[in-house]
């Protein structure tokens, strides 16, 4: 009986050596994947008053007195996502990597993908993220800042989250 295990074994262990490094190289591609193509840096990670899981958003453009528009960068981790918010003068994202959720309130949730645009209208309730095993890489652009950047609501739900399966 011991004869017979121990022969595959060795072939095991002599395939997995010949395969090390190749194991190695996909290991690297994988982590990759998970980290997305980060354009620019990560940034702090955001808060749990507004998101649930990891997102982490660094600002690159701030308003002022001649451009009233803020543009920045958020990556959401794997099941990561904004709560329930609404933008008093709209929102652009572009989607710069990645698989994501984003939802307007009484709509169906939406796939958004690398290469996507989304217009958000002004005072619409909406929130997005991630999708469950996918990241999301997403620049925002908000318009017309002296009007609000910003009001949080509520989490979404894990119901609310999953309703796209
Ligand atoms: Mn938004």
């Amino acid at each position: 009986m011991r004869t017979k295990t121990i022969l595959p074994v060795a072939l095991l262990l002599l395939i997995g050596q010949a395969c090390n490094t190749k194991v190695e190289k996909q290991e690297n591609m994988t982590s990759d994947k998970n980290e997305l193509n980060a354009i620019f840096p990560k940034g702090e990670k955001g808060s749990e008053e507004w998101f649930t899981g990891n997102a982490y958003a660094i600002r690159l453009v701030a308003a002022d007195s001649i451009h009233t528009t803020l543009a920045g960068n958020v990556y959401f981790e794997p099941k990561a996502r904004s709560h329930w918010h609404t933008h008093p003068s709209g929102q652009i994202l572009i989607i710069t990597d990645g698989v994501g959720y984003h939802q307007i309130e009484g709509q169906e949730i939406e796939v958004i993908k690398k290469g996507d645009v989304v217009k958000c209208p002004p005072k619409v309730k909406h929130w997005h993220g991630a999708s469950p095993d996918v990241g999301l890489q997403q620049l925002y652009i908000i318009p017309n800042t002296e009007q609000g950047i910003v009001d949080w609501m509520e989490p979404v739900t894990d119901e609310q989250y999953t309703s796209k399966n």
